[in-house]
């Protein structure tokens, strides 16, 4: 899972496919975009969808979505 110190990494600007497979988790391209488990929610199917050009992530599991720029709380 990840934990306040990982948010607030992000938020300074760590670039977020690499920090997300520093952390774990496993990203496999689909188009232009990258799916893998969601670290926000118990997720048994890839529900988190990471856009590497936006540095956007949305969970259509959990719902929760972010900028990097923005905040993750
Ligand atoms: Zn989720």
């Amino acid at each position: 899972m990840i934990n306040q110190d990982d948010i607030d990494a992000i938020k300074h600007g760590v670039e977020l496919v690499s920090f997300m497979k520093a952390r774990g988790i496993e990203l496999h391209q689909v188009g232009g975009n990258y799916r893998g488990l969601c670290p926000f929610h118990e997720d048994t199917t890839p529900s988190l969808t990471v856009n590497p050009k936006e540095n956007l992530w949305n969970c259509f599991g959990c719902g929760r979505a972010a900028m990097l720029s923005a905040s993750l709380s």
